[in-house]
């Protein structure tokens, strides 16, 4: 409830990547880690681990965590349950005096959001090798404000290395199955996929009084065209795909001139590999026929293309034993949300814990999780610690 006062807004919280609140936040984060006597670091993307050491400093530590930024008008849950929870997990420990075989450690990764910077998870993509340092640096705002700016405009532009023997993201759901079925817990076998693109529709800009509706070309009709056949492709691929149109910009914006251009995006999710791959031919033949139809020309960028993971079988295992153990109710489940953890799957074993989103809010003031389900998932990713860091991450 500190941390959701920081980037405080009205109603909502606004933390966007490596703005001044997220400094703010990140300041009071790492003054937390200190009181609990944890070597910081922070890396060249921002990233901020914090490592509790082990009897055995020879094997790389047991990582849990999130992010710490957030979307404009943000809840208070989304990211920072995850990292507080960790360190929660941590000031367990210290406060029972135990010790633990491997390191155990803290890590909030910057940029999950991409909110402000894209791509959307750059700090866990830096950190897994998924995106180059320099390309990230490089990722602009809408102000042309540079990552590697703010990094170092906020005192975030580390250079620190750090390894992870495994990872476990505890994250509030965002979506309304946990909370609709009165569940306490969902075991995260894996995340579905996630493409994104930039497109825009050009036309002709003309008088909206004196040009025939057959000699227009009208690009925001396309986009709008296209709105509604994303829906219908999404349906017809079925099988939980979904495709959203989240921003549309026309120009010149102006009531009385037929729109000259449309700048739009799209976001299409599914869980299965190969109905991803299909789904995403399928949507960028839906962007270039509209362009057809409607006598626009096209330009189309893919910004995100996170395909969908399956996470280890043994961390999953052992998140549903101690669920078990704790006499939670659970159920097993895959994220439509992209996190942080989808891109630690690639280098480590790792798993996800979800808690309820009441009524499956989430990116709004209205998210909340009770603070039963919060302790709840730090009492998970404590006993998941505990046993990983004795008995090491590679489950059988
Ligand atoms: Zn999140």
């Amino acid at each position: 409830m500190e941390m959701g006062e920081v980037g405080r807004e009205g109603q909502g919280v606004n933390r966007l990547a490596l703005n001044d609140a997220n400094k703010e936040g990140r300041d009071l984060l790492i003054s937390y880690m200190h009181e609990e006597g944890l070597d910081v670091s922070v890396d060249r993307i921002g990233n901020i681990f914090a490592l509790r050491k082990g009897r055995d400093s020879r094997e790389p530590p047991i990582v849990m965590g999130s992010h710490m930024d957030t979307v404009r008008n943000a809840g208070v849950f989304d990211g920072a349950l995850g990292v507080l929870s960790s360190l929660e997990v941590i000031r367990f420990l210290n406060q029972h005096d135990i010790e633990t075989r491997r390191g155990v450690a803290v890590a909030a990764f910057t940029n999950e959001e991409g909110a402000r910077f894209q791509p959307d998870m750059m700090g866990s993509m830096v950190f897994t090798g998924q995106l180059g340092i320099e390309e990230a640096w490089k990722a602009e705002d809408d102000d042309g404000v540079t990552v590697k700016d703010e990094l170092k405009r906020t005192g975030y532009l580390g250079s620190d290395e750090f390894h992870a023997g495994c990872f476990l993201e505890l994250h509030v759901e965002q979506g309304p199955v946990l909370h609709s079925e009165g569940l306490e817990v969902g075991v995260v076998e894996g995340v579905q996929g996630m493409a994104w693109w930039d497109g825009e529709y050009t036309g002709e800009a003309n008088h909206a009084g004196t040009t025939p509706l057959n000699l227009r070309r009208d690009a925001l009709l396309a986009a709008a065209d296209l709105c509604c056949r994303l829906r219908e492709t999404a349906e017809a691929l079925g099988h939980g795909s979904v495709a959203t149109m989240g921003r549309l910009h026309p120009r010149p914006d102006i009531r009385n001139v037929v729109p000259g251009g449309a700048f739009f995006t799209v976001d299409f999710r599914q869980y299965e590999s190969q109905r991803y791959e299909e789904g995403q031919k399928q949507v960028v033949k839906l962007i270039e026929e509209i362009a057809e139809k409607h006598r626009v020309s096209l330009s189309l960028e893919q910004t995100v293309d996170a395909k969908p993971i399956r996470f280890d079988t043994g961390m999953v295992d052992l998140v549903e034993k101690k669920t078990r153990e704790l006499g939670l109710t659970y159920k097993r489940m895959h994220s439509g949300a992209g996190h942080d953890a989808q891109f630690m799957s690639y280098i480590c074993p790792t798993a996800m814990i979800f808690v309820p989103s009441i009524n499956g809010r989430s990116h709004c003031p209205e998210e909340r999780t009770t603070k039963a389900d919060c302790v709840n998932g730090a009492n998970i990713l404590l006993q998941c610690a505990l046993e990983l860091s004795e008995k090491g991450c590679r489950i059988p």
